[in-house]
């Protein structure tokens, strides 16, 4: 086993210690990455505070991996040492069911092993990035492309995919009227990416707070929810609604917004149940769907539409000692608009 120094936290509420985990030895298909920089998710703190279920602890969080191949396993192919890497949400799948077949691993029938919180095929409980180590099967490694920096990668393995996923699923392209709810670390990169996709993109955000970063970002609406007139203003008015909120929200009110034909895709994965009216779905034949992450090549495809266009994340880096500072600073939507752990300060423990 290599032994790796990781940030754990061992209760709900923290706080997160530094401690050893165990990587596997490499398999003929493995990489093993020395990592760099870490994405803070809100889905980390979901996980860790037991909003989905039951957690193991000590759990290390952290499927935002930017960081560089230090060794391959005897088959590898893929990479070579000294390669720039990406690993996100998951790790490994059964490669062989049709959704695996498909590009789509996140859906594998068989279900997909989760970079943290999860039993991989060796019996091992995964751990995730907030660590110095890390390895990963090559199928489940990306490469990130000259022109993004490993700091900047971070956040594209999961805030990234999960929202340039649904944008081409749902058609982001000239024309398309597009809302994004919730302007955090998934909500900005979902803007971005629409813009970048040619599509009209309106933010609806709590307050007007965050308004002029919103336009700077490539909105070309900014409207605060906490406002009703909003609501009046906006009813059947997009065609696409992507909701990266990580609350419950009044999803009837959100689906008023749709126009017809239109869908509010769901990525945020709050604890509570969010309940929908049928009659906000029968009037003007709306549809309410879900997305979860992306595949692996829809990953890598991302990773290129951000390097041709020249789209990184706004980031905020912190220490390994200013996890638990920041994930409050997420809980309070207090975030421009993506922590990312500098790696390095974990080494110097
Ligand atoms: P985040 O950075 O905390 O952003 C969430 C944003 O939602 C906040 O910045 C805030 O935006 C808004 N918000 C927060 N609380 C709210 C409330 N009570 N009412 C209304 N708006 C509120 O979180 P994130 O990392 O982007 O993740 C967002 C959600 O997506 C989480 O639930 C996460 O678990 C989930 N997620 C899902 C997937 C997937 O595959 N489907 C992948 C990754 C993450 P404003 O300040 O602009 O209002
Ligand atoms: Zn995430």
């Amino acid at each position: 086993m290599i032994q790796t120094n990781a940030r754990a936290t061992f209760s709900p509420q923290g706080p997160f210690q530094l401690t050893t985990i165990e990587r596997r030895e490499l398999q003929p298909h493995d990489v093993h990455i020395e990592i760099k920089y870490a994405g803070i998710c809100h889905s980390d703190i979901h996980t860790a505070r037991g909003d989905w279920g039951p957690v193991n602890y000590p759990l290390v969080p952290g499927h935002e991996i930017a960081g560089i191949v230090i060794q391959v396993g005897s088959d590898v192919t893929k990479f070579a040492v000294g390669d720039r890497v990406g690993v996100g949400c998951m790790v490994d799948s059964c490669g062989q069911c049709v959704n695996c077949n498909h590009g789509e691993e996140q859906y594998c029938l068989h279900g997909m092993t989760g970079t943290y919180g999860a039993i991989d095929k060796y019996g091992h409980y995964t751990q995730g990035g907030y660590s110095t180590h890390i390895v990963v099967t090559e199928a489940f490694v990306v490469s990130i492309p000259e022109g993004i920096e490993l700091d900047a990668a971070a956040p594209l393995l999961c805030a990234g995919i999960t929202t340039y996923s649904p944008l081409r699923r749902w058609g982001a392209a000239p024309g398309k009227k597009i809302a994004v709810i919730g302007l955090g670390g998934l909500g900005h990169m979902a803007v971005k990416l629409a813009h970048a996709m040619g599509a009209e993109v309106t933010v609806l955000s709590q307050s007007l707070k965050k308004q002029e970063d919103g336009l700077r970002l490539g909105a070309d609406y900014f409207y605060a929810t906490n406002d009703p007139v909003t609501f009046q203003q906006l009813a059947g008015a997009f065609d696409l609604i992507l909701n990266t909120v990580s609350a419950e929200i009044d999803l009837n009110a959100f689906l008023s917004l749709l126009a017809v034909d239109g869908t509010l895709v769901n990525v945020g994965a709050p604890a509570e149940p969010l309940s929908v009216q049928v009659f906000s779905l029968i009037q003007n034949r709306r549809s309410f769907a879900g997305s979860m992450i992306g595949g692996i090549r829809e990953t890598q495809e991302m990773l290129d539409f951000c390097a041709e266009h020249r789209i990184t994340p706004e980031i905020e880096i912190v220490s390994a000692n200013q996890i638990d500072e920041a994930w409050e600073r997420v809980l309070a939507s207090d975030v421009r608009y993506r922590f990312v752990i500098d790696i390095r300060t974990m080494e110097m423990e």
